[in-house]
């Protein structure tokens, strides 16, 4: 089933979309136990469950299309597979799909990703619009993409950056999916431009429940999402102290859903991290809700 099928079963119903995302875990260890993490990540219904994709290595080694066969096949979830184009060419893009549409995989997110040192860069692909415009010409895919309510770190203003965004949506993304936030309003005057500039997709709010102090750090080095001060407070208060951290945590994470949806956001996108018990939590605060 295609993404924005999903979309519309769900608007009939009142409800916004909810959806996880996962990653293939690196290390043999962690992979072994990947089918009991999906298991437990889907009893939860997401509506679809996306995989991410390393940006560079080898596209034959990417475990992301295996995970995204299991998820379907074994648990009748669909699968959304991320690909990113910095250092694919056609040729590898070519085969990965070749793959999905072998097994009956439909959804890909179109993404640029980000260059890898260590890896050459190919120069099939500039940005995301480029891979998503391939992809669409390539075969009967639905293309989702990446969007950014504080702005991509490397655009020059937000205007040019919703502007480049349009062009991803002209090329064929009809979903996109945003980058983590932890403040709603960020999020509703993104939405709000998204409209003024003519994108008329349903956009995802992508939420990452924080559950230590290291990850948030990190996160919002890498993405520049900004932390609003109460949030900040309940970090120094328990970073001390795991399990209250935990907590503060979810219930975060819930109190920006719950006020998400109130709002009438398109969906919920949740950056899992492979952890269920994140998961389940996140979705005993808002079984009512989706
Ligand atoms: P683009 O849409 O190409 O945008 C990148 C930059 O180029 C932006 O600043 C944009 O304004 C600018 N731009 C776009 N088009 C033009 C144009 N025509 N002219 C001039 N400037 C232009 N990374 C991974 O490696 N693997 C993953 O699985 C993965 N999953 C992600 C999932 C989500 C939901 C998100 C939000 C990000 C994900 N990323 C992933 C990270 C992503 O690859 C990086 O944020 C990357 O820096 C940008 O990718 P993009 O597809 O948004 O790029």
């Amino acid at each position: 089933m295609k993404v924005t099928d999903i979309f519309e079963e769900k608007r009939k119903m009142g409800k916004p979309v909810l959806s996880f995302e996962i990653f293939p875990p690196k290390k043999a260890e962690a992979l072994k136990n990947i089918d009991a993490t999906l298991e437990r990540l889907c009893d939860l219904h997401p509506d679809f469950i996306s995989v991410t994709f390393g940006a560079g290595g080898s596209a034959v080694d990417n475990q992301t299309v295996e995970l995204a066969k299991k998820i379907k096949g074994n648990y009748g979830v669909e699968p959304i597979v991320h690909l990113t184009c910095l250092h694919y060419g056609k040729d590898e893009i070519g085969a990965i799909l070749d793959q999905l549409k072998e097994n009956g995989i439909e959804n890909v997110l179109a993404l640029r990703g980000d260059v890898n040192p260590n890896v050459p860069m190919k120069h099939d692909f500039k940005y995301a619009s480029e891979l998503t415009a391939y992809i669409k010409e390539y075969g009967d895919f639905h293309v989702s993409g990446a969007c950014y309510p504080e702005v991509h770190l490397e655009a020059p203003s937000a205007i040019m950056d919703i502007r480049n965004l349009k062009r991803k949506v002209d090329a064929g993304a009809s979903h996109l999916i945003s980058q983590l936030f932890f403040d709603n309003n960020a999020f509703y005057s993104f939405y709000e431009k998204t409209r003024i500039a003519g994108i008329d997709v349903p956009v995802e709010a992508g939420i990452m429940p924080v559950t230590n102090r290291a990850q948030i750090e990190r996160m919002v080095n890498i993405c520049g999402a900004k932390l609003p001060k109460k949030f900040e407070r309940v970090l120094q208060k328990y970073e001390d102290n795991k399990e209250a951290l935990f907590d503060a945590g979810m219930a975060y994470a819930i109190n920006q859903i719950v006020d998400l949806i109130a709002n009438d956001v398109d969906g919920i996108h949740i950056f899992t991290m492979n952890n269920p018990r994140v998961a389940g939590r996140i979705c005993d605060g808002i079984r009512h809700l989706v």
